[in-house]
Formats: C-alpha cells, sequence, structure tokens
C-alpha cells in the first residue's frame, strides 16, 4: 500500500506533466496577466516616451517637474484643458516616469508642454533630475531637438536669487538645441503670491497661441472625465476610509493594526509610503499671553526602521478638519458613506488617491479643501452653473480679476465657501464627482525642519510649528486657518487633558478653531499617531566641529539651530577634550512671551563651554525699538568678518520673503565695507561659499 509520502511524489508528478502539457495556455496566462499590470501604468511598460506615445496614439504631450505637487495640479488643468478645448489627445506624466534619450525621434506634430518648478538654489526638483541629466547630456552641435515645438511654464519665487532657474536653464539647454519654444516662457512667482494670476495670463495667450500653432478648431468647454467611477455597496477590508498607503488597510495586514505586534516596521518612508508614529510629547511653547500658539511635536519612531540626519526635513501628513469637511460635503450635496472605485480611462493617467474609498475620507484625507480658491477654478464651474444668475456671476468673477480678488480672496474663501457664498447657501448639486475628484488637488504633507539631532534622539524626531489661526477680520466669517498646524495644536490640547470648554471659557488660551477626528481611519491614530516621513535635506553642520558656526533662525527658523546645538552638546559629551568652534546663534522673537526654548539655551550655554553664544533681537518690547536678527548680525560685524574669514559656515532658516533677503544683504555690506571691495564682488563671494555649501539657506 502506498504510503503518504509516494502519494505526494505521485501527485508531484502529475501536476508537472499537466503544466508541461499546457505550457503555452499558461504561458499566455501569465503573460496577458503581466501584461494587464503594465496597461495601468501606460500600456506596454516601457520608459521610452516617444514608444508610450506612440502606442496610446496620444498627440499632445504635457510633462511636470513638481517638488511639492504645484506644478503637477497646473500641467494636469492644462492637459485637461486642451482635451475638452480641442479634443487633443494628451498625455499627461511624470518627468521621473519616462525616458527621454528619443526624443530626437519625436515627429513635430506633436507638441510639449512643460511645467517644472524650482527648488533651492535654482535647483531642478527631485522628479525632473534624470530630465536635467538628459538636456545637459545633449551636444548642443547637431540641433538633434529641432523637431520638438514645446511652451514652458515655470513655477518660482522671485525671493530667492535663482528665480525659476530650473525654467530659466531647461529653456536655455532646449534651445540650443533647436528645439522651438512656442509663445513667450511663462514665470509664476509665489514671493509675491500671485502663482495662480500669473498662470492664468500666460495660459490666456498660450492656449491661443496653440490654437493657431496646430491649427485646431476650439469646442465649448465640457467637462470629460478621465476615470470610471463604480459605486459599490459593500465596505470590505480592501475599501480605503483615509488610510495613507495600501500597507495600512486590514487586507494587508490580515486584520492586524498596525504596530500592535510592535515588529519593526520597515522602510523606505516616503511620499508614498509613510511611518504611522506614536506623538510622545507635545507641548505649547508660547506664554498665553503671545495670543498666538507655536506646539513642539516629538515622534516616536522606535517602532520602525526610520534614520534621519540631524538638519533633515520631516513630512507631516495632515488631515481636514470636521468643520472644513462638513461644509465641503454640503456645498456639493455629497453623502459621505457612499463608496466608489476609480478606474484610469487613460492608461497613462495615474489615479489621484488610493482607491476604493468613501466620499466622505476623499474629502477628509485626500484633498485639499481649506486653502483660497482660484480664480481659474471659478472659471471652470460656469459649465455646471444650476441657473443663468449663478452662471453671469461665474462669468463675472473668473473675467474680473478686481472683483474676484473683492468678493472672494479678500474674504479668505475656500472652494466650498466661494460656492456657497455664490449660490446664496444653495447646494451645488450639478457639478458632478467625477469633476470634483479631478479639479481639486490632492492633500499633501506639510514639511518641518526638524528641531532635534540625530545624535542626541535616533528614537524621536522633534518639529517646532507655529500654528496658523489668523481670527478673520470681518466678524461673521470664520478664521483663516492651517490644516497641519491646528491638528498639531488639536493633538496638543488633548493629550493634556485641557477639556473643550475650558478652552472655549479661558481668556488665556485662544479658542480652538477647527476639530479633527484624531483617531484616525479604523483607529489608526489613535493614542495621538500621525503619518510621517523624512526628507533628507542638504542643510548639515560642517563635519570638524572645530569649524565656526553662524546661524541665523527668528522665530521657528530656530528649529533646525536647536538640532545643530542639541548635536555639538551630545559630541562634546563624547568628547570632552575637543575644543569645539564658536557657535553663534542669532535669534529673534517678538517679545518674551514668544521666546522659543528659552531655558534650554542657557544649559546648552554651560555644556558647550563658552563655545556657544546667543544673541537675541526683540520686534516688539513695550517702549523699545524694534531690533530685527539683520540688526544684530550687523552690530558684530568685525567678529564676523573675522569668523567668515577663518572659514565659518553661515545658517539662515526661516521667513525666505524678508528675512533671508535682508540677511543676505546684510552680509554683502560685511564683506563689502570688511574688505574694502565693491557690492558686485561681495556677492560674488557669497555665491562661490553658497556653491561650496558655506553659505546655506533653509526659507520658505
Ligand atoms: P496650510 O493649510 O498649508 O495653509 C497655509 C496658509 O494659508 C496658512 O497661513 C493659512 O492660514 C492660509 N490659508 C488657509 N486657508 C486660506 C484661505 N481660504 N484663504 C487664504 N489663506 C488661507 N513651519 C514651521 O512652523 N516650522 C518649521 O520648522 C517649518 N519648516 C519648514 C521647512 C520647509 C522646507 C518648508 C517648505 C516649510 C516649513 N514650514 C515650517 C512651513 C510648514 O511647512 C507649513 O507651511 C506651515 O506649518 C503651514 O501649514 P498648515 O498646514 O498649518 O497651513
Amino acid at each position: 500500500m502506498a504510503d503518504k509520502f509516494d502519494i505526494i511524489i505521485l501527485t508531484l508528478f502529475a501536476v508537472l506533466v499537466a503544466i508541461y502539457y499546457n505550457r503555452d495556455f499558461l504561458k499566455d496566462l501569465v503573460l496577458n496577466s503581466s501584461d494587464e499590470v503594465f496597461k495601468l501604468e501606460n500600456g506596454s511598460g516601457s520608459r521610452d516616451i516617444v514608444t508610450v506615445l506612440k502606442e496610446n496614439n496620444k498627440n499632445f504631450l504635457v510633462v511636470y517637474g513638481s517638488q511639492t505637487g504645484t506644478a503637477e495640479d497646473y500641467a494636469k488643468k492644462f492637459a485637461k484643458e486642451l482635451m475638452a478645448k480641442f479634443k487633443l489627445n494628451v498625455m499627461c506624466v511624470d518627468l521621473e516616469d519616462y525616458d527621454f534619450d528619443n526624443l530626437t525621434a519625436l515627429p513635430s506634430n506633436i507638441m510639449i508642454s512643460i511645467f517644472l518648478s524650482t527648488y533651492g538654489e535654482g535647483d531642478y526638483p527631485d522628479n525632473a533630475l534624470l530630465f536635467e541629466t538628459w538636456l545637459k547630456s545633449l551636444d548642443q552641435i547637431d540641433s538633434s531637438l529641432k523637431n520638438i515645438n514645446f511652451t514652458m511654464f515655470g513655477l518660482g519665487n522671485s525671493t530667492y536669487e535663482h528665480f525659476n532657474g530650473a525654467a530659466k536653464s531647461a529653456l536655455k539647454l532646449l534651445k540650443e538645441n533647436g528645439a522651438n519654444l512656442i509663445g513667450d516662457l511663462g514665470l509664476a512667482d509665489d514671493g509675491a503670491g500671485t502663482t495662480d494670476e500669473d498662470y492664468l495670463s500666460w495660459n490666456e495667450k498660450i492656449v491661443e497661441k496653440i490654437k493657431v500653432f496646430l491649427k485646431l478648431d476650439e469646442q465649448d468647454l465640457v467637462f470629460q472625465s478621465s476615470f470610471e467611477i463604480n459605486y459599490l455597496d459593500n465596505l470590505n477590508d480592501k475599501v480605503f476610509l483615509g488610510e495613507p498607503s495600501s500597507q495600512y488597510l486590514p487586507s494587508f495586514t490580515g486584520g492586524v493594526p498596525f504596530n500592535k505586534e510592535k515588529n519593526l516596521q520597515t522602510g523606505p518612508f516616503n511620499i508614498n509610503y509613510p511611518y504611522v508614529a506614536p506623538i510622545v510629547k507635545s507641548i505649547e511653547l508660547f506664554d498665553p499671553l503671545s495670543g498666538r500658539n507655536c506646539i513642539h511635536t516629538e515622534f516616536d519612531v522606535s517602532g520602525s526602521d526610520m534614520k534621519y540626519s540631524t538638519g533633515d526635513h520631516l513630512a507631516v501628513w495632515p488631515s481636514n478638519s470636521d468643520e472644513v469637511v462638513a461644509t465641503f460635503l454640503k456645498a456639493f450635496n455629497l453623502k459621505g458613506d457612499k463608496i466608489f472605485d476609480l478606474t484610469s480611462k487613460d492608461p497613462t493617467m495615474k489615479l489621484p488617491f488610493p482607491t476604493p474609498t468613501t466620499i466622505e475620507s476623499t474629502v477628509r484625507y485626500y484633498l485639499e479643501i481649506t486653502g483660497p480658491v482660484s480664480r481659474q477654478f471659478i472659471r471652470s464651474l460656469v459649465q455646471f452653473a444650476p441657473d443663468d444668475i449663478i452662471k453671469s456671476k461665474l462669468l463675472e468673477l473668473s473675467n474680473d480679476k478686481d472683483q474676484f480678488v473683492k468678493e472672494i480672496i479678500s474674504n479668505y474663501f475656500n472652494v466650498a465657501d466661494a460656492l456657497l457664498y455664490i449660490s446664496d447657501g444653495e447646494p451645488w448639486t450639478t457639478v458632478s464627482w467625477d469633476f470634483i475628484i479631478e479639479s481639486i488637488p490632492r492633500l499633501l504633507p506639510r514639511y518641518y525642519s526638524i528641531s532635534s539631532s540625530a545624535l542626541n534622539e535616533k528614537q524621536t524626531i522633534h518639529i517646532t510649528s507655529i500654528v496658523e489661526n489668523n481670527r478673520n477680520d470681518k466678524v461673521r466669517l470664520p478664521p483663516v486657518v492651517g490644516v497641519t498646524t491646528n491638528l498639531l495644536r488639536n493633538i496638543q490640547l488633548n493629550r493634556s487633558n485641557v477639556p473643550e470648554d475650558a478652552v472655549s471659557k479661558s481668556e488665556f488660551i485662544n479658542p480652538l478653531p477647527v476639530h479633527y477626528n484624531l483617531d484616525g481611519p479604523r483607529n489608526l491614530f489613535h493614542g495621538y499617531k500621525l503619518p510621517i516621513h523624512v526628507r533628507k535635506s542638504t542643510f548639515r553642520l560642517p563635519t570638524n566641529p572645530q569649524t565656526p558656526v553662524i546661524m541665523i533662525g527668528p522665530g521657528t527658523g530656530v528649529a533646525p539651530f536647536r538640532g545643530f546645538i542639541r548635536e555639538r552638546v551630545r559630541f562634546q559629551e563624547l568628547n570632552p577634550n575637543v575644543k569645539l568652534g564658536k557657535h553663534l546663534l542669532f535669534y529673534g522673537s517678538r517679545d518674551l512671551n514668544d521666546f522659543l526654548y528659552r531655558d534650554e539655551w542657557e544649559q546648552y550655554k554651560q555644556k558647550l563651554n563658552g563655545s556657544f553664544e546667543m544673541v537675541v533681537a526683540h520686534s516688539r518690547l513695550p517702549n523699545q525699538p524694534k531690533v530685527y536678527v539683520q540688526d544684530k548680525v550687523k552690530e558684530r560685524e568685525d567678529e564676523i568678518l573675522k569668523l567668515l574669514q577663518d572659514g565659518a559656515f553661515v545658517y539662515i532658516c526661516g521667513d525666505a520673503k524678508g528675512m533671508a533677503k535682508d540677511t543676505h544683504s546684510t552680509f554683502v555690506g560685511i564683506y563689502s565695507r570688511g574688505l574694502n571691495i565693491s557690492e558686485t564682488e561681495a556677492h560674488e563671494i557669497i555665491k562661490m561659499l553658497k556653491s561650496q555649501g558655506k553659505y546655506q539657506e533653509d526659507v520658505w
């Protein structure tokens, strides 16, 4: 009689025979299913842009290089407009997802529109680095890109020296290689707060140019959805209820809540997969008399293999507040509990957020619904106007910039507020859900300069965030609030068990303008947790601790310098015999009520045996003149010049608009007076220091 082992061997043999005789069928099955997966990407899975354009019968290409999502948002809107207006078959893609080597073979009737943001010192955004390498590899001799007709829209900030540096550099390289720019280069200026208006005025001209160049017929703007929406009945383990990525779905974890088992959760953690970190400390840093709030938050990353370096940025993934979510659902008459799934009608188009999900989860966790509404959005609503009166109001607001500013922007309306204002409180039942999800950008993480030291605290990451809560002057309107910072303050008050009515009754505690679901989807955030990931920065202390360091960080700009000094304190503890270089910190606050980490600095001074000095400027002390960090830097200019000549590294952190520019001019002055050279020459020295990493800015 055959024993168990014989039976196993015989069964295995039978399976192998069956596989052999059905090998062709199985081969097809495997190939088809993998094809299916690739199809979700772009058809064949090729990275060659020209191949994919041809495979998908595309006749227009829109590409974006985007650091924070703004360039991506404009690129997608532009692509949608071209499709609706001219029935073009547009492919809109992330520069990182494709190779451009073959672009020389692009048929000249396929035009390209490039949306490119600039990051830091005129740098290309991370997802455009491959594109930059390719552009710079072209030999500029044989005009290899003469078949390329393109438009270009750059997104930058004029408070930086290299305003729109990436777009200007790409334009130059494209032109040098024979490519033909259609219309003018568009330049958006976030520093002036005019990005949306800059885009609109560029768009108006460029669409006309494209129409003429490609000899296109224009139709009325009619929205065409890029996604198929299927409504589902069953709320199962695969439905996202706001989970930041699929790894947090019960279907992925086998129903075990994440982190419960205390297994080390492994990364890499990034924009696609954050770590849901417990908040182990959360305190208010400002005195109630300041009238403002600043929250110190500590995230415990010991349950993960997440690492950071001192000077890095922490991305915090927010959710929208109960109040804003409720108004949004009301404005569009949406049923929050409806479950839906999305499939892309166009295989080259990525889904905007994870699905299947519910409408409420989408609004709470995946869409950016709090910020100001754009004139372009109001324009795109004209086609959905419920009646002629509202239609003419929409046309008036979208065509008359001043009227738009007067009625919408100066009231700080978000999308829902603006719509309810225009319709006099009536819900907009005419606007379809697919239009909403395609027109409203994705809610993105906010970045914070890490205020801890990786040497001193490996397992926790600290951030220091000022709460964005500007009470609206127009009494009947709600305050203007920031999404993430108010969430962090809600957590701080909740963790400290301050009852809500105590907050509302206290004359010392600012009322909470908005509230959040702190437990998150399926209680994922219960016990005060938030999704985070680390973004590497180049803001680094000199490797030699004897090198002098000059730090300028007013307000929350002091955050990374707290990390720097904690790093040096730990280093000194470990190496008591090393004499550190001078570490000079210029800090500024309004008065003593908003003096950040006031008690800590004295301890650091003692531990660093005289190598650390802090110089403080206050801009609003009663009966005192306003003093800013730049003034204090100037007062010490001889000593600073000496430190610079000794090889000091300079670090500036905080407000990009005023402080960083003024501080830069102060340093130009120090060099030109001290060395008796012209300001232009002084400027060149700072430029050189920047390129050597000896003058670094972390400004926002
Ligand atoms: P958001 O929701 O992003 O709102 C932004 C602003 O818009 C707020 O002022 C808000 O009041 C306003 N607003 C909201 N709704 C409207 C409306 N309808 N109309 C008009 N205005 C509106 N910040 C720190 O505090 N500390 C740091 O260490 C720090 N480091 C940073 C490092 C980097 C590299 C960068 C890029 C930024 C850094 N920031 C830092 C800024 C931080 O990322 C956030 O921008 C800031 O905390 C606001 O985020 P929020 O989600 O609360 O506000």
